[in-house]
């Protein structure tokens, strides 16, 4: 879709569904580049310096232990907040109390935050996939509401069929490092050639360890992509 028309529908949705702060809900301004109020805005941590593989906070010129130790198969990958006090409370009200009007709010802020998006010449975008009983669980997949607005805002192709979660893994928050890696392996499968010689742009909502992005790149990888890149909308910081 044209962006011009995009922005006026977008005006026109705001007006008839007011936007509200992605931290504490409070009604903005109608304003297409406003996504937190004035209270919380000073207490958001954008990342603004990165590694440049992993996207995870570090200061200028530091190493990235992360990356030191672990080889991804994944190209590169971009976040925009630090998961932490009220993003990582955004998120999880988004993710478990169905507050999904902050779905979009996350992909209009991938779309005019992550300049790379345009640099990594993206052929189709791809929500992380749920396993099926967890989607019958939850209702929705928070990954696929914010990677479908990135592909109506960016026009690039949408697919979240072809990646499949195979294996149900239990919540990883209590498995060490290398623990994530083990349980998250042959996780996902890719079900058809459509992802050959394509490069690949993952959406997930929270990158901790990268487990589970590289599990979903080595998939992918596998079935010939050319590349694959992430985003997401918060990560964890280096350990
Ligand atoms: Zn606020
Ligand atoms: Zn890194």
């Amino acid at each position: 879709m044209n962006k011009k028309i995009r922005n006026i529908i977008d005006k026109t949705l705001d007006f008839i569904y007011p936007k509200t702060c992605l931290t504490c809900n409070q009604v903005l301004a109608m304003d297409l580049e406003k996504y937190f109020c004035e209270r919380c805005l000073p207490t958001i941590e954008y990342i603004d310096t990165f590694c440049e593989k992993c996207g995870k906070k570090i200061h200028k010129d530091d190493e990235c232990k992360d990356c030191k130790e672990i080889l991804h198969y994944f190209d590169k990958g971009r976040s925009l907040f630090v998961y932490k006090d009220e993003i990582k409370q955004a998120i999880i009200d988004y993710k478990y109390h169905q507050d999904l009007s902050k779905g979009k709010s996350f992909a209009r802020l991938f779309y005019n935050h992550i300049d790379e998006i345009n640099d990594w010449i993206i052929d189709v975008v791809v929500p992380v996939p749920l396993h099926k009983e967890k989607y019958i669980e939850r209702g929705f997949n928070q990954s696929e509401i914010i990677a479908k607005e990135l592909s109506c805002l960016s026009n690039f192709d949408y697919n979240n069929k072809s990646l499949v979660r195979v294996k149900n893994t239990d919540s990883q928050k209590s498995l060490k490092r290398a623990d994530r890696f083990q349980n998250m392996q042959e996780s996902f499968f890719v079900s058809d050639n459509t992802f050959k010689d394509k490069t690949v742009l993952l959406v997930d909502d929270v990158y901790t360890t990268g487990a589970t992005i590289d599990s979903c790149a080595k998939a992918l990888l596998d079935a010939e992509a050319k590349n694959v890149y992430f985003i997401t909308v918060a990560t964890g910081e280096v350990v």
